[in-house]
């Protein structure tokens, strides 16, 4: 039998470690990144050829001095992905990592993702390093709103939304480029990472600091790493699990065995 035919078969050996370490694990932190929703339909906009724009462009688009001088491009650019996001369903490694949950094994997911899918799969524990599509806030007078109003009527009609306020322009609560982290999610990621006895990274190439520095923190004092993820990071040399494969396939079967193993 092949490899290609069956990948399940090849990495079984290495799925089993990663149950193993999950069956004796007592503090969990998951970090997960763009790999975690893209099969769950939600496109990759930092990775080439992935998605719906070119690599550069939301870099560009997708910052705060565009978002404050020119709101109509942010918002053009925002939509179709805001819609994609909004009916986006959790995919079988949310799900995987929700059901490891259970009282003696804490979960915190840290996530880069906007989409709110680990919530809706049952994870109780998430931290959003780059915010979420959960809510807006007025660029004027600063009062929340909850999103899904504004941004339904939004997708069906491109108008920009406006605060019922003060009609200043509503900015979603997530992280644009050029943006600070928000300071309480750095302050509980890193906390956890410290505290963990075990990492999972899924879906996440560690890329980008300083969240890809967490692993470290963990690390350092002496957690143990499991890697998920399609293409290599910086610490697969550093991990005691590494499995090059999509999360979504991965994740169920080191559940399956961690939870009845
Ligand atoms: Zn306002």
């Amino acid at each position: 039998m092949t490899d290609s035919a069956s990948p399940i078969l090849a990495d079984e050996a290495a799925i089993e470690d990663a149950a193993e370490l999950f069956r004796k694990a007592k503090r969990v932190v998951a970090l997960t990144g763009a790999g975690m929703s893209t099969p769950s339909g939600i496109p990759d906009f930092r990775s080439e050829g992935t998605g719906l724009w070119s690599r550069d462009e939301p870099m560009e688009v997708a910052s705060l001095s565009t978002f404050r001088t020119h709101p109509e491009r942010f918002f053009h650019w925002f939509r179709p992905l805001v819609g994609q996001i909004f009916n986006a369903e959790p995919n079988a490694a949310h799900t995987a990592l929700a059901e490891m949950e259970n009282p003696s094994r804490a979960i915190t997911v840290i996530t880069q993702n906007i989409d709110l899918l680990h919530q809706k799969a049952g994870s109780k524990n998430v931290v959003e390093m780059h915010g979420s599509v959960q809510s807006m806030t007025c660029t004027e007078c600063f009062k929340k709103f909850e999103a899904k109003f504004f941004i339904l009527e939004f997708i069906e009609s491109g108008t920009i939304p406006r605060c019922s306020n003060c009609n200043g322009i509503l900015k979603p609560d997530v992280i644009l480029f050029g943006e600070q982290l928000p300071q309480t999610a750095w302050f509980d990621a890193q906390r956890a990472a410290r505290q963990c006895d075990l990492m999972l990274v899924a879906g996440s190439s560690l890329e980008v600091l300083p969240v890809a520095g967490l692993p470290m923190q963990a690390l350092d004092r002496g957690a143990h790493l499991i890697i998920v993820n399609n293409t290599p990071t910086y610490l697969n040399v550093r991990a005691d699990v590494v499995l090059m494969k999509d999360v979504s396939t991965i994740l169920p079967e080191i559940a399956k065995r961690a939870i009845h193993g």
